[in-house]
């Protein structure tokens, strides 16, 4: 059974009304794929998910950026899994490389809100990936793999669950993995997959890359060198790695070039 193309838009903490009303407009206009050919997710902030959900076109769905880890009660200032799936928002991005860094969620608190979010009935975008003196000190694989075990010890069914490969030192910076880099730890992590969980859950768990903005400048370059999207071009490439099953899209889920991007599912 093939895996369908996931892509995930992550606005993080961004938007106002009126901004939102024309990315939705932008996004509710595109041609982009069937939906047999690609799933596609867009994760406002908690704010906007109502405004979201209500005018976004039907073949497109929203995702929460966080849940809480458990039922709701006197936990100020959170929102729970079951309020989300109340109100009928079907995914949630959890473990984010900016949750686990700034805010400090370790593996296992991560690995506690997925299983928690799935048995409330929620799909699960888990992110995953190293920081840059992480590679360089070449524990990639351990850091990775810990986070997914810390997901997998907690959790029977991988079936609502997309992994999303995030390597920290991409993710805004303007600089992407290159398609051999991306399938690298895909593959490794689709490996591991098949010797922890099941052979099964290996071949069917989709692995997305996130981490593919382009700054300002490299959009300049860009434009003034071929007039094309650079996005959408290294999309392909990366989108032809074997392992590589879609994208969690950061800062170019805001602009047009999303359309691009879902595009290269093609
Ligand atoms: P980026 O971020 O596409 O802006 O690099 C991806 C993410 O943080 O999910």
């Amino acid at each position: 059974m093939g895996r369908k193309f996931f892509v995930g838009g992550n606005w993080k903490c961004n938007g106002t009304p009126e901004e939102v009303k024309k990315i939705v407009s932008v996004l509710n206009e595109g041609q982009v794929p069937s939906s047999d050919v690609v799933e596609v997710v867009v994760s406002p902030p908690f704010l906007f998910l109502g405004l979201v959900k209500s005018s976004l076109r039907p073949d497109f769905h929203v995702a929460a950026q966080n849940c809480w880890v458990k039922k709701g009660g006197a936990f100020t200032g959170e929102i729970s899994a079951e309020m989300l799936v109340n109100l009928g928002i079907p995914w949630v991005i959890l473990g984010h490389s900016e949750r686990r860094l700034i805010l400090n969620e370790s593996n296992e608190f991560v690995g506690d809100k997925v299983a928690y979010a799935l048995s409330q009935g929620l799909k699960v975008i888990a992110c995953v990936g190293e920081t840059l003196e992480q590679r360089e000190a070449g524990s990639t694989m351990d850091v990775v793999a810990a986070q997914t075990k810390a997901i997998a010890d907690r959790v029977s069914s991988w079936s609502n669950i997309v992994l999303a490969y995030e390597p920290v030192w991409a993710i805004g910076t303007g600089k992407v993995a290159t398609p051999a880099q991306a399938q690298e730890v895909h593959f490794e992590l689709r490996k591991w997959l098949f010797a922890n969980t099941s052979p099964e859950i290996a071949a069917a768990t989709r692995i997305i890359y996130g981490g593919i903005s382009i700054n300002v400048s490299h959009v300049l370059v860009h434009l003034l060198l071929s007039f094309g999207s650079v996005n959408g071009a290294n999309c392909k490439e990366l989108a032809a790695q074997p392992d590589v099953d879609g994208f969690l899209v950061g800062g170019a889920s805001l602009k047009p070039e999303f359309i691009d991007i879902i595009k290269s599912a093609e």
